[in-house]
């Protein structure tokens, strides 16, 4: 069951794979790099069986690509086997962890996750029961944590104080399962019940879930980067569809940057939905104009840019019939270096497109992702110190239209200060080791919280 949910939140990191399950005795640990199938095949998985357990697919962030920063991390303490799967990055890692060396303490891997079950190990071994040890865990920890820990059989979903990351919890009819996304408990039958608050900690058991709502001030600051990109089309997050929303992002792009032109087409797989409502809002016939082998790599994640380059056009070819002579929209969730779309753009070209105007489902990325999105150095965004009209040279296109901040926003359906917009204008809503310089909490803003 752990494997099929983790196959369904396959997309959110394809590096390592691991389940922890506790047997009856003790927690056993199947992990290894690769995908699911790779690293949790059914021989090997046969080892871990029992009735609780957690897994975790690993998207490399904080701490290297080495396998031996696969999750879920385990500990063996004088309180019991502990087990954590962390989905998100803490930004005061590196101080807390010298910290901690400075007392002697013992870290094996350069993950964050490591730190937190060092932190929770502590707190348990001083005699606080798990929730109190986790709130204190808590209260040591900045960034973002969506968690689900296991302390020997008894199993923990935490979410941070500003739920960056999703964890959404569901039940099944022998039980409870909690997950990033909704569509993993749609695999496995579960009925939805709700998000795990941010702040929360939930302890779950076969016969209901008991929850520990947050001591601490909690101000949502949900990472908008689930719903444009990360995030699959099927799940629902806080209450809103990702499929729903980058289609209303479409059609708000069509109202904010108009075209005159033949057609809308997506840029495959990501910007799909954001061209349908592209297309309802605009009236313009939507075409598949790429077709994508999707038995390629991913070319975002390749070192080199010249890689890159080449890469893209293994992976997308234009259908010549659909975009000869035509002047086309294409619409994509974001942009991050350009890489995809100034390549994407000549590929139509020399398809023979007309004119090509580039709308984009994500307004400019300018500044570095901390909480567990892959976006780490400002020099890589095309938007940082570029103007639109720049960047539209740059990446060959006829017209160039992102969406707003404000109309990103309407189609989540909360307001900025529910949001997590950091990558937008640079305004992170936890502090950061190393940005002081930069840093601009939103008590600047909005008074304390
Ligand atoms: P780029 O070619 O660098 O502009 O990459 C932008 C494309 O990569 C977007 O169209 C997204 O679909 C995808 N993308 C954006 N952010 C990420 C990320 N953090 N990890 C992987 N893919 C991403």
């Amino acid at each position: 069951m752990l494997q099929k949910a983790l196959m369904i939140l396959q997309h959110r990191g394809q590096d390592t794979a691991g389940i922890s399950v506790f047997d009856g005795q003790s927690i056993n640990t199947v992990k290894d790099a690769g995908l699911v199938t790779t690293a949790l095949p059914r021989e090997r998985i046969a080892s871990a069986t029992g009735t609780v357990g957690i897994g975790h697919v690993r998207y490399a962030t904080t701490g290297s690509k080495n396998p031996k920063n696969a999750q879920p991390m385990t500990m063996v303490t004088a309180s019991g086997q502990i087990a954590v799967a962390h989905n998100g990055d803490l930004t005061n890692y590196e101080s807390k962890k010298n910290e901690l060396l400075a007392q002697n303490a013992v870290f094996q891997t350069d993950s964050d996750t490591e730190l937190v079950i060092n932190i929770l190990s502590r707190f348990l071994g001083m005699g606080n029961d798990p929730v109190r040890a986790l709130r204190k865990t808590m209260g040591e920890i900045d960034g973002a944590y969506a968690l689900t820990i296991l302390i020997n059989d008894q199993l923990y979903a935490v979410r941070d104080p500003h739920g960056i990351r999703p964890l959404i919890i569901g039940k099944l009819p022998d039980g409870y399962v909690v997950a990033s996304e909704s569509a993993a408990l749609d695999a496995l039958g579960a009925e939805v019940v709700r998000d795990v608050m941010p702040g929360e900690i939930m302890h779950i058991g076969t016969d209901g879930f008991k929850s520990y709502p947050a001591e601490v001030k909690t101000q949502s600051a949900h990472c908008m980067f689930e719903w444009v990109y990360f995030a699959r089309p099927d799940s629902v997050i806080d209450g809103a569809c990702v499929y729903q929303v980058r289609k209303e992002i479409g059609r708000i792009l069509a109202k904010e940057h108009p075209a005159d032109a033949d057609l809308v087409m997506p840029i495959p797989d990501s910007g799909r939905a954001h061209a349908i409502g592209f297309s309802q809002g605009s009236g313009l016939p939507y075409e598949e104009g790429f077709m994508k082998n999707r038995f390629a790599e991913r070319t975002f994640i390749l070192p080199d840019q010249r890689e890159r380059e080449i890469a893209v056009r293994g992976k997308m070819n234009p259908i010549s019939s659909t975009v000869a002579g035509k002047r086309i929209v294409i619409v994509d969730d974001s942009i991050v270096r350009g890489t995809t779309l100034k390549q994407l753009i000549l590929m139509l070209r020399d398809a023979g497109a007309k004119e090509v105007h580039v709308r984009v489902g994500s307004p400019p990325i300018i500044a570095p992702c901390y909480y567990g999105v892959d976006m780490k150095t400002r020099d890589q965004f095309i938007a940082n110190g570029n103007s639109v009209e720049d960047i539209r040279r740059i990446l060959g296109a006829d017209s160039l239209g992102y969406i707003s901040i404000e109309g990103l926003v309407s189609a989540v359906k909360k307001t900025e200060n529910e949001l997590c917009l950091a990558c937008l204008n640079a305004r992170y809503p936890t502090r950061i080791d190393g940005e002081e310089e930069r840093f601009q909490t939103r008590l600047d803003d909005h008074g304390s919280f």
